[in-house]
């Protein structure tokens, strides 16, 4: 059992639209690197968003029967000490852990212990700024072409970014809202929006009022 908490935007158990499989996905509230022209704009105050318990996280994850996790953000690596103890939790319960970080692996190496505690208890790495004059148009899952896949350990090793299509998952929500995980610009996801009529679209906990069909 761990007491840590971690600050988040959103979690989302059994998405198929955050990597490889069935899996929950934590948005990171909070990111100290703010690339121009990032997606989610809305996570990098670090005082938004709403804290929750690792073994809450885990619980649930576990219940909802998924492969592994997600850490992406915001930046997972600015809670790099909630970080590692979920990544680690997650690993004692035969999930696997992906992490997004917009640092450089040789960077976390050599940083503090608890960035290197948390890339000990990482399977795959994706690390790297977002970078828009360098947009990606070949792998899923990374906007911009330095952005690279790191296999820390061997359990994601046969996952092939550029044979595998980006893939969204689209929620429609009692009120008529449309909720969306995975990746999508900002200009596709108020196209997906007005063509759903939907009354308001989100991403990542982050609301945004885009098209309305009753008024
Ligand atoms: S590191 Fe990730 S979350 Fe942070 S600004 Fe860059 S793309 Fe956005």
């Amino acid at each position: 059992m761990t007491i840590a908490t971690l600050r988040i935007g959103r979690v989302l158990h059994g998405t198929t639209a955050e990597g490889p499989g069935f899996r929950s996905a934590i948005w990171f509230q909070g990111c100290r690197i703010q690339c121009r022209g990032c997606i989610n704009p809305h996570l990098f105050s670090e005082r938004g968003g709403t804290t929750v318990a690792v073994d809450t996280v885990i619980s649930e994850a576990v219940d909802a029967g998924v492969e592994g996790f997600t850490l992406i953000g915001g930046e997972p690596f600015d809670q790099a000490l909630a970080g590692g103890a979920l990544a680690r939790a997650a690993q004692a319960r035969g999930l696997g852990v992906i992490v997004f970080t917009g640092y450089e692996y040789e960077s976390l190496k050599n940083r503090d212990a608890d960035a290197r505690a948390l890339l000990a208890a990482t399977d795959l790495l994706v690390d790297g700024p977002y970078l828009a004059e360098s947009p990606e148009t070949v792998r899923s899952l990374v906007g911009s072409s330095n952005q690279r896949f790191i296999h820390l350990t061997e359990r994601y090793a046969t996952y092939r970014p550029e044979l595998v299509a980006n893939r969204i998952d689209v929620r429609i929500l009692a009120d008529g809202s449309i909720d969306v995980a995975g990746f999508l610009g900002n200009q596709q996801l108020q196209a997906l929006a007005t063509a759903t009529n939907a009354r308001r679209s989100s991403r990542a906990g982050h609301a945004a009022a885009i098209a309305d069909a009753t008024s």
